[in-house]
């Protein structure tokens, strides 16, 4: 009970009883007026005690933040303890909602993949997702109330942190080795937004980028500027019929050089922006065999002991230029880096687990192991100059693999420097199946996969 209604309970029943006891002494000394005065007086004493009381019950119940249900009263007390219940169950029900819609929120932040961190005025952490944790390496509990840039020290972000708000993001080495870019937002009184991203990827793509360009600039400048060197002399000088065959030859092998280079960089542009070749269209893989033996037996022109085998029990589901394209080019290869006289083996074969390898073997130079894992990459050649001699891109390895990867399959080297390699494609049993070899033409699957 309060202590104000307390004490004017106490006020009013001792009121009371001195009231009722001037009545009975009114009475009984013959003044019945007086008795009937005393009489009101005590009632209202009792009236105002039980009024009081109930009044006590209810503010003790709405100190207690009106936990459980209101007090049993009757009268205007039950109805103003109604009233004050239901406005608390309505507020309760409100703020419930609110708290919904907050974890609604707080779960949508949560799940994107940019972070997000809030800064109070003096640049301590109130809130952290988890993804900006992740990013920062913060902890979103321990390191609430604690200033970012004791945490978060690479001097970049300090730095930004420092003159922000800018509309610049700005970028850092993050936690992990990643690369990351923060942009950090005002609002409310110098309160901060720190959206964070990593950018690892992204700058890795801009880099191979700025490095594709830069490459296929050379690769282009190179030729153009013999062939520029050529035109100019054969302008100015007087050649002899001999000296300008001679130039003219020069200038053709210019010509083509860039000829094979633009093509091959429009066969990678078209194999990155085409959809995956349909897996229901099959092909003869001792087609594919004949065509790569016609390329390597007009570039070997005899110098070499050319073996074809196997495939004709097999068929393949793909692209039949981008497959031709990628055979072709490892054929090419084990010609072109094998000495005449040294032997060059392509062999269709069938794996335990269904599926079907390309193999091509040769008994040339051969690669040093430390080249292998890069052999794939755009522009990259063991060996420059000898690559430049005999006609190559840098980029055969590279559609090759671009190939095998948009048919489900891998690219495998082996090779031993001195002595050869060998290249396999293995595509995956859902792109291969065996056919009876038939002698007129069309062969019939014996195994579907
Ligand atoms: P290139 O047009 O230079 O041949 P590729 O992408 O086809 O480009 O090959 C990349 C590099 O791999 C070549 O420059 C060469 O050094 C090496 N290479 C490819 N095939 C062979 C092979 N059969 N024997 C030895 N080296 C090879």
């Amino acid at each position: 009970m309060s202590s104000k209604l307390a004490r004017f309970a106490t006020v009013g029943g001792v009121g009371s009883c001195c009231v009722g006891v001037g009545w009975l002494m009114a009475f009984a000394s013959g003044q019945p007026l007086a008795g009937w005065l005393c009489a009101a007086a005590l009632g209202m004493g009792a009236l105002y005690l039980d009024q009081s009381l109930k009044a006590a019950s209810l503010l003790d119940w709405l100190r207690n933040d009106a936990d459980g249900t209101a007090p049993r009263v009757v009268g205007i007390w039950a109805d103003i303890a109604h009233q004050v219940d239901r406005a608390l169950r309505r507020r309760e029900r409100h703020t419930f909602a609110e708290q919904q819609r907050l974890t609604e929120f707080l779960t949508a932040v949560e799940a994107s993949p940019i972070g997000v961190l809030m800064l109070d005025a003096n640049q301590q952490i109130t809130w952290c997702s988890r993804v900006a944790a992740d990013h920062l390496g913060l902890d979103p509990k321990r390191d609430l109330g604690q200033p970012v840039t004791n945490l978060v020290r690479a001097p970049a972000f300090v730095e930004h942190m420092a003159s922000a708000p800018s509309s610049e993001p700005v970028s850092f080495p993050g936690f992990n080795g990643s690369r990351l870019s923060a942009l950090v937002q005002s609002y409310g009184e110098g309160l901060k937004l720190v959206l964070t991203q990593d950018i690892t990827e992204h700058e890795r793509a801009e880099l191979m980028r700025r490095s594709f360009v830069a490459n296929v600039s050379h690769e282009i400048r190179t030729p153009l500027t013999v062939l520029a060197g050529f035109v100019e002399t054969m302008s100015q000088l007087p050649l002899s019929e001999t000296e300008r065959k001679r130039v003219l030859t020069l200038m053709t092998a210019q010509a083509q050089r860039m000829q094979t280079l633009v093509a091959d960089l429009l066969t990678l542009a078209q194999l990155e922006g085409s959809p995956r070749p349909a897996a229901d269209r099959w092909l003869r893989v001792s087609d594919l065999m004949q065509r790569a033996k016609a390329d390597a037996v007009s570039l070997s022109a005899g110098r070499h002991a050319l073996r074809f085998a196997g495939g004709e029990d097999a068929q393949i589901a793909g692209d039949e230029t981008e497959l031709h394209s990628a055979l072709g080019n490892l054929v090419v290869n084990a010609v072109r880096y094998t000495a005449s006289g040294g032997e060059v083996e392509v062999r269709w074969t069938w794996m335990a687990d269904g599926w079907g390898v390309f193999q091509v073997r040769d008994t040339g130079i051969g690669i040093e192991r430390e080249h292998l894992p890069r052999l794939t990459e755009r522009f990259y050649r063991v060996d420059g100059s000898r690559s430049r001699e005999t006609g190559g891109t840098g980029l055969g390895l590279s559609i090759v693999k671009h190939v095998l990867q948009r048919h489900g399959g891998e690219i495998d080297v082996q090779s031993e420097p001195g002595k050869g390699s060998c290249f396999r494609l293995l595509l995956p049993p859902s792109r291969v199946r065996r056919v009876s070899p038939s002698t007129s033409g069309e062969a019939q699957p014996v195994i579907d996969r």
